[in-house]
Formats: C-alpha cells, structure tokens, sequence
C-alpha cells in the first residue's frame, strides 16, 4: 500500500492559479460584496469564462462538474473531487459567498448526476452549456421549517394527477432557490412512509404554482441569495420526477440522491478551511505586525501558541478532508471521511475566527474598509450548519464508527 502526501506537480500549477487570482482579483472586491448584497453578473460570467478555459469545476459551478456521464476522475485533475476540493480552499480564502453564487447546477447538480436518467440529465444540464446564454443556476430544496436535520420528516406534499404531480408546500434557506432555472425539490406522497415516501422533482422556474417568498436577511454570506420556495397546486410533468417511478420502487431512489452528500460534504468543509486560512493568516501577520520584537516575550509567546493550535487544526482538517476526496476519486466509500471532514473543517474554521478576532483585539471587531476579519467570524458560522450540523456530523460519524467496530 503506498501512502502519498504530496500535490503532483499539475495539481500545485493549478492551485498556484487559483491562488493567484484568488488574491490578485476577488479578495479585493469580497466586501464590497458583501455589502452590496450579490456579486455583479458580468463579473461571474468573465469567471465562468475563465474557469472553462482553466478547466476548473469548481470554478464553473462551485459544486463539481456539471457534465451527464458519470465516470471516474483521476485525481490530478482539476475535475475531480480533489481538484475541486483545493481550488475551493482558495477561492474561499478569497470570499466565501462567491463560490455558493457561481452560475451552474450547484447542489442540484450532484442529485440529478447521481438518480437523473440519461434524458434528464442532457435537458437539466445542458442549460448550462451555452456561455453566451443568460446565466443560469442549478438548486437543491429540501430543508423545510419544521424539517431541517430531520429530513424524513419532509411534509411538502406530492400527488400524481394524470401525467403530472401536484406539489404543495414550502422550502426555506434555499441556496440561489429564486433565481435558479430549475430546482430538485424533494416532496413526499405519504409522511407516515419518511424516507421511502420521498420523491425527486426538477421544478423549472416559471411552472406554475411555484413561486418565491422571501430572501433570508442574513448575518455572513450576505452576497449569496437564499430564499423561500412556495408550491401551490404546483404542476410538475411527469418527466421531471427525477429518475422515474421506477427508481422508486425500493428506498433507494432517496438514498442515492442522499449519498451525494458524500461529494459534497468535503467540498463544504474546505469551504470553510479557506476561511479559517484567511483569519489565521492575517492573524500570523497581526501578530509579526505588533508583537515580534516590540512586546513582553511571555505575551508573544501566548500568541504564538494559540496561533499554532489554529494552525495544526486547520491542517487536521485539510488531511481528513483531501483524504475523503481522494476516496471518492478513486471510487471507495468516504461516507464516515466525508462528515468528518465537514465536521473537523466547520469547527476548525470556527475556532480559527474566533482565535483572530480575540488575538487581534478592537482591530479584529471593527468593520473597515480595508479588513475582512470581521466578515469571516460573520461568514464562518453556517459552515457548520448547512449540509448537515456538526451534531449531525458527529451521529453520522459514530454510528459508521460503531457498525465498524472491527476495523476502527
Ligand atoms: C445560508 C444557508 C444556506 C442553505 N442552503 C440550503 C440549500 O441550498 N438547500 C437546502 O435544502 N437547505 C439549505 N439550508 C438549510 C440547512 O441545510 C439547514 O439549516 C440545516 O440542515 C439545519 O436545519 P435547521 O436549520 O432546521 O436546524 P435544526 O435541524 O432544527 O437543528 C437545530 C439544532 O438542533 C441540532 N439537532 C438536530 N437534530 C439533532 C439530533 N438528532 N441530535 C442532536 N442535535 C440535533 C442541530 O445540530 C442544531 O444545532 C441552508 C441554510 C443556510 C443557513
């Protein structure tokens, strides 16, 4: 068994890349973006333009490829799992809501990649193919306001009419739900039945019945949209049940669409190790800034040891986290890696915010043109709250942890 720690040579080139305009370009407009509530269109279009040609999916739709056939990535490139995972931790660096705003399928993409029939995913992906069309996005609407960890407790309902399904219910915290062309929305014929209830719709915007509440006021991630999605006697054709009624012969139509959380879930997580990077390495520089050399050595010497806690688990979390892409790569199962991954980076990164803030005394709280600290420890929060809590992480974790007994 050969174990390999380092980057390849291509990996690092393209890395460096993203690296590059990470500092060079969207660090300095990330607060102005925040402000302004959204990134300016032009400036994603001219990002998806270059994410084509630097083959890049992360940069393309934030989420992983958006392509129909599924196949197996090698790991040195920018498409797999492991290429997303560290072009995300620098675009995170960078700015957080910018991944969760590129145009793409986005989360709805991993469901209709995993459970879509050939010619679902030609008509859902293909949208997107056009780079001189409008933009487009891609959402998932599942969580619901009495059903948010619990998922099979679902209550948007779903009837067949003839050959449509009449949806009724409502969705929150939708990520990019108003402005996206379709939505997986995922409903449920009988509650009583959780999980084997549960069905897959692609809800096009414009079908009606399907409409748009309100768009969260949030406290981070202020320039990523969420909304409330509203289905009334919404009209679904037939077509767009994801997978077909056969799929859902058996649990597991719901449990593939679920296993897409395995893609993602590190994809989250260095989400949120790139904004841990970001507070510890302005709090490194705070510290050489005012400390070295000027200040009593026991104080610098307190500094230094928490700066070094932050970092060492920073880099816990980015091993465990490379290591569940690499799983996912090479087509083994990284369910229990995944929600470790998610669930090491959200606190990690959380830990990371708060340390700079602390370390960097009144500079850290205040909101300057000039500094992002403030913005982090306001971004960082939800890491650890959408695609799964950090409580659910952990009872993800130990429940495989304990049906593996043997090998743990
Ligand atoms: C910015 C943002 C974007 C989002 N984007 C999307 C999206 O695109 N699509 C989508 O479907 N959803 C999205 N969500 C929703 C997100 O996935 C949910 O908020 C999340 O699953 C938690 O659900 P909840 O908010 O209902 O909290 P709850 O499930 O009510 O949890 C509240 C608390 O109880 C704890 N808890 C719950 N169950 C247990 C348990 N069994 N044991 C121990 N503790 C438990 C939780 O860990 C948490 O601390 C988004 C949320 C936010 C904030």
């Amino acid at each position: 068994m050969t174990i390999e720690f380092s980057l390849s040579k291509r990996q690092i080139e393209m890395r460096d890349n993203v690296r590059m305009l990470a500092t060079g370009v969207i660090r300095p407009q990330s607060l102005a973006w925040d402000r302004a509530g959204g990134v300016p269109e032009e400036f994603l279009r001219n990002l998806a333009r270059l994410a084509t040609s630097m083959g890049s999916s992360a940069m393309r739709s934030g989420l992983g490829e958006e392509g129909g056939k599924e196949k197996k990535k090698s790991s040195d490139s920018m498409q797999s799992n492991l290429g997303t995972v560290l072009a995300t931790e620098e675009l995170s660096w960078a700015d957080g809501a910018l991944l969760l705003s590129l145009p793409g399928p986005g989360l709805g993409g991993p469901p209709v990649r995993a459970t879509g029939t050939p010619e679902q995913k030609e008509r859902f992906f293909g949208i997107f193919k056009d780079q001189d069309a409008p933009l487009r996005w891609g959402a998932y609407a599942l969580t619901e306001p009495a059903a948010g960890s619990d998922v099979a407790g679902i209550r948007t309902s779903c009837r067949k009419e003839g050959r449509e399904w009449v949806l009724n219910g409502r969705k929150c915290y939708i990520t990019n739900g108003a402005r996206a062309s379709w939505n997986v929305v995922f409903a449920t014929i009988d509650p009583s039945l959780g999980r084997a209830g549960h069905r897959a719709f692609v809800v096009e915007k414009g079908t009606k019945g399907f409409g748009v509440g309100r768009i969260e006021d949030k406290m981070g991630l202020r320039a990523s949209e969420t909304a409330e999605l509203v289905f009334e006697d919404c009209r679904v054709p037939e077509e767009n049940l994801l997978g077909g009624e056969e799929k859902y012969a058996s649990k597991e139509g719901f449990m593939t669409a679920m296993k897409t959380f395995d893609n993602t879930r590190p994809i989250v997580a260095s989400m949120a190790i790139g904004i841990g990077r970001a507070a510890y390495d302005y709090a490194c520089d705070f510290v050489k800034r005012h400390y070295v050399m000027s200040r009593p050595i026991p104080r610098y010497a307190a500094m230094a040891e928490r700066l070094a806690r932050v970092g060492r688990g920073l880099d816990a979390a980015r091993t465990v986290t490379w290591r569940a892409a690499w799983l996912a790569d090479n087509g083994h199962a990284n369910a229990k890696e995944a929600s470790m991954s998610k669930a090491l980076g959200g606190q990690a990164a959380i830990r990371a915010c708060i340390e700079a803030i602390e370390i960097c005394g009144a500079e850290g709280a205040i909101a300057e043109d000039h500094q992002l600290l403030e913005k982090w420890f306001r971004d960082i929060k939800v890491y650890d709250i959408f695609e799964g809590t950090g409580q659910i992480q952990r009872i993800v974790i130990s429940k495989r942890l304990i049906s593996n007994l043997k090998s743990f």
